[in-house]
């Protein structure tokens, strides 16, 4: 049942009953279908079963403090597809990008706030796989978070430095032993206040991106301060100001000593703005399957109002403009996929233009998937922004999309400059 438990009920039985996560996989399956390997559907239907049956066993009303879930679903191995973790014994399959693709959307239309917390862990795992030089500190810390066992964040925001996020503020001290003092403040940290492990990005010398370097803290350390952050249209989702004082980190925590911090930055910065095209797919999806069945049941004079213009037409463009950035979003991964199992990573030249194609996506899609939620909240009348279902989850979170992970003018910023480059090579 998709009613929130507890509150009052506006929508009637049959339509909650229709919009049962159940009912609102297959929709999203019967799209799907034709354009998946059956690799990746079969993963994504896997997914689904487990969503089902968690949903149900524990009897989910999608109030709760999700990150108590994220143990089991790490255990299950959803917490991250990018990669097998073979390094870890775990040995996933399918992995990848497509797979990451299939795994976000099963989580998102469970728990859209969920699929964007547990997000945040995998920004912090990429970086520990990448840079473990398999120390037997980080290997372990990568198996907590791939596993779900411990929550993750990454820290480059700071109160003074936003977009421009490389003239950093916050220090690093570098000692005579080799650890690293550091000093300073972060902001708008996804899941800080949860994360038992942080990334955390800070200079030599403040307003130097030369300087800067990289660092695993243990958030139980001495020096780790972290206050909650409260941003409404996310309520369910920790985020955190994070205050370090005199944060002492040994040297096997050092992930990139001064000087490759902002290379490891910039390498995980596509990545994450490709898994935020997925997370707005997504959740565009989630709103289009709870408006489409609702307007397929609910009748206004007599007639279910999908049969009326004002309400199939406008629901049709959606579900146009989803099935584009779908596709789109889908040939990137598979693209990204075969590249990664070629070469053992992305060549050089390809994530480079990668970088004005995420900026692309992510700007698109953020945009769509707030018109998505917000113009399918609106054909469902009242049904759709009273709290009996996620819609209200998705019309907060797809209001968000476009600032974290670059703003929509540091994305155009971005393609605008490389406008300019391919200019240049004319
Ligand atoms: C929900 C949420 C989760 C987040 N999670 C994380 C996280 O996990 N880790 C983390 O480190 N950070 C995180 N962030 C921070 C996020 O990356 C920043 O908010 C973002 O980079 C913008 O920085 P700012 O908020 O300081 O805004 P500012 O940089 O101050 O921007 C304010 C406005 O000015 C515009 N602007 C700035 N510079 C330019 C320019 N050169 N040209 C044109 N316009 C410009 C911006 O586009 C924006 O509209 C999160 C933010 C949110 C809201």
């Amino acid at each position: 049942m998709a009613i929130k438990k507890g509150e009052v009920q506006c929508i009637n039985d049959e339509i909650l009953e229709k919009l049962s996560l159940k009912n609102r996989y297959k929709f999203l399956n019967y799209n799907l279908m034709s354009f998946l390997e059956k690799e990746h559907l079969d993963f994504l239907k896997k997914a689904q079963k487990f969503f089902i049956g968690f949903e149900k066993r524990n009897n989910i009303s999608h109030n709760e403090d999700f990150y108590e879930w994220i143990p089991e679903i790490g255990k299950e191995g959803l917490v991250t597809r990018l990669n097998n973790f073979e390094i870890l014994d775990l040995n996933y399959e399918p992995y990848g990008f497509t797979a990451e693709f299939m795994r976000i959307l099963a989580t998102d239309f469970f728990d859209p706030q969920l699929a964007m917390g547990m997000g945040a862990n995998v920004l912090a795992i990429n970086p520990l796989l990448v840079h473990h030089e398999d120390i037997e500190i980080r290997l372990k810390v990568l198996k907590e978070l791939v596993t779900g066992q411990k929550n993750g964040c990454i820290c480059i925001t700071e109160p003074e430095r936003g977009s421009d996020a490389v003239h950093m503020l916050t220090t690093s001290d570098q000692q005579e032993d080799g650890s690293f003092i550091l000093n300073g403040v972060k902001i708008y940290q996804t899941n800080g206040p949860k994360a038992d492990w942080a990334v955390v990005y800070a200079v030599s010398e403040q307003n130097s991106g030369n300087t800067m370097g990289q660092f695993l803290v243990d958030t139980s350390w001495n020096g780790w301060k972290v206050e909650r952050i409260n941003i409404p249209w996310t309520p369910r989702i920790y985020i955190g100001k994070e205050t370090f004082t005199n944060l002492r980190i040994p040297p096997e925590y050092v992930l990139g000593k001064p000087g490759q911090g902002r290379e490891h930055l910039f390498e995980g910065l596509n990545l994450e703005r490709l898994g935020i095209v997925i997370l707005n797919a997504a959740e565009a999806w989630n709103a289009i399957t709870h408006a489409v069945i609702y307007a397929n049941l609910r009748k206004q004079f007599d007639r279910e109002i999908l049969k009326y213009q004002g309400v199939g037409f406008p629901l049709a463009d959606l579900w146009a403009e989803t099935m584009n950035l779908t596709l789109s979003a889908l040939n990137v991964c598979q693209m990204v996929d075969k590249k990664v199992k070629q070469y053992g990573a992305l060549p050089k030249e390809f994530s480079l233009a990668l970088m004005a194609t995420a900026a692309q996506l992510k700007s698109i899609s953020a945009k769509l998937s707030q018109k998505a939620a917000y113009e399918c909240a609106n054909l469902m009348g009242g049904a759709g922004v009273c709290d009996n279902t996620l819609m209200q989850d998705l019309l907060g979170i797809t209001r968000i999309q476009e600032i974290g992970g670059g703003t929509r003018q540091i994305q155009q910023y971005i393609m605008s400059l490389a406008l300019r480059q391919i200019f240049k090579l004319l």
